[in-house]
């Protein structure tokens, strides 16, 4: 039996972290400053309604969320598989055939409606070179540089709205190596990669839930409602506030709330500095309920040159018949309007997709001002060991792959979950 471990912060990584380590048969207590799990995506309550922070998409290569869901018995209906369809009405349409890869991808390209023969040739050149190459580029760049003779309509469309969609950071100050990353495992990956996986329940319950019951049935606690303010080296092991000792420590709370709770740590000062030089990127998300008759054509759809980028049909995927929610990613002009103005143009723009649309009967808007960090060109991110031995960091902005994401996150806490199980078998008699 492995020494109590704490986690603190019950997000996606703490509890990927905290899942990872009930199932090796570690004792672990969870520490989560709300007492809605989910974090960064959890659910709120709105107008009497079960809702989102904002609306989130997987894909469907986010292979460990989804091991890590069916380990603990999150519901089988959770999140709506569909193939691959990117669509702007009236401008661009993409839609991904289930057929075997690369074929999925190749007839998606050639069969999409706006883009040219050329423009359809130069993306299949473009995936192919990525390809060739590894999708490892020699010196990290902005997507911009690496697209720069990409033609107009294929980085509009397709190029353009994949990275902002993903690295939540504009294109023009946004890591192509992590883009890259991405493409790699999804467009360029088997089929099923490039699958989208659209949430059909709220963000708490789609695995933060089944996770603290998984847990909780293996032993562990879960301290929800508790924010640790500070983290404490003693010769027995960790001190979390009064909880304690504890033999390893898991921080897996969001990168700005670190600093205050290491701050009796002194080794891990070199990481606090490094999270000085962080920037943040905004996301919005904008509720707008109509009478249940409204539906959108699509459960998701973009929107191009508009305040919002897409919009999904609640209803298609909720049951939540009539409400739609707009995502704005990263930093656009909503920084400077208010949130009437803000649910007017998008009603404006929902309007040029459905016809005869009613009034909106309320609208909400929700700022996650630090929804990601800004994912550009060779950002410092820690790494899951600190120089205090048994104390790991885990969360979507730790060394990895990934760009801030649902799967960042995951992966990141299942890494710090095995480095103290490792840490654990090493130290033990
Ligand atoms: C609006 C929005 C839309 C997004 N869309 C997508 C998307 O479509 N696809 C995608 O993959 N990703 C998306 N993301 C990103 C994704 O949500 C995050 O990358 C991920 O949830 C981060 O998880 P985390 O566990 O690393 O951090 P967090 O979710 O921030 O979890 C940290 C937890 O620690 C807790 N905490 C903090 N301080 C303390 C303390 N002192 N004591 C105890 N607990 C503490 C917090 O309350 C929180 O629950 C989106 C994010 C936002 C905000």
């Amino acid at each position: 039996m492995v020494a109590r471990v704490a986690v603190v912060g019950g997000g996606y990584a703490g509890l990927a972290a905290a899942t990872e380590l009930a199932a090796a048969g570690a004792a672990v207590d969870v520490f989560e400053a709300s007492r809605t799990l989910g974090g960064r995506a959890r659910a709120v309550e709105l107008e009497g309604l079960t809702l989102d922070n904002g609306a989130h998409i997987l894909v469907g290569a986010y292979t460990e969320t989804l091991r890590l869901m069916r380990l603990v018995g999150a519901p089988a209906d959770g999140l709506l598989r569909l193939p691959l369809h990117l669509e702007f009405p009236g401008h661009f349409r993409l839609h991904a055939p289930r057929l075997p890869a690369p074929l999925h991808l190749a007839w998606a390209l050639l069969s999409a409606r706006g883009l040219s023969w050329s423009d359809k040739f130069a993306a299949i050149a473009f995936m192919r070179r990525q390809r060739h190459a590894a999708f490892r580029l020699a010196a990290d760049t902005t997507v911009g540089a690496l697209l720069a003779e990409e033609p107009v309509a294929t980085r509009r469309f397709l190029w353009e709205p994949l990275c902002l969609a993903a690295l939540n950071t504009e294109p023009s100050r946004a890591s192509a190596q992590v883009f890259l990353n991405v493409l790699r495992d999804s467009l360029a990956a088997g089929r099923a990669a490039s699958d989208l996986l659209l949430p059909a329940r709220d963000f708490s319950s789609l695995f933060p839930e089944p996770a603290a019951r998984f847990i909780e049935a293996h032993g562990g606690r879960m301290m929800r409602g508790t924010r640790i303010e500070c983290i404490r080296h003693v010769a027995s092991g960790y001190l979390v506030d009064g909880h304690g000792p504890y033999g390893q420590a898991i921080l897996a709370v969001a990168p700005q709330h670190l600093p205050p709770l290491v701050d009796e740590l002194p080794e891990l000062a070199p990481v606090v500095a490094q999270l000085q030089s962080y920037a943040w990127e905004p996301i919005v998300t904008c509720y707008l309920a109509y009478p249940e008759s409204v539906r959108l054509p699509q459960a998701m759809l973009g929107v191009i040159d508009g305040t919002a980028q897409w919009l999904f049909d609640r209803g298609h995927t909720h049951g939540h018949g009539g409400l739609i929610s707009a995502v704005i990613s990263a930093s656009r002009r909503h920084r400077e309007i208010d949130a009437q103005r803000l649910a007017a143009e998008i009603h404006a723009e929902v309007a040029q997709i459905v016809p005869n649309l009613p009034a909106a009967r309320w609208t909400r808007v929700i700022a996650e001002k630090r929804a990601t960090f800004a994912c550009t060109p060779g950002v410092s991110r820690p790494l899951t060991s600190t120089a205090l031995p048994g104390v790991y960091l885990a969360g979507d902005y730790v060394a990895g792959d990934y760009p801030a994401t649902i799967e960042g996150a995951v992966r990141s806490g299942v890494a710090a979950a095995r480095l103290a199980l490792h840490q654990a078998a090493r130290s033990q008699p």
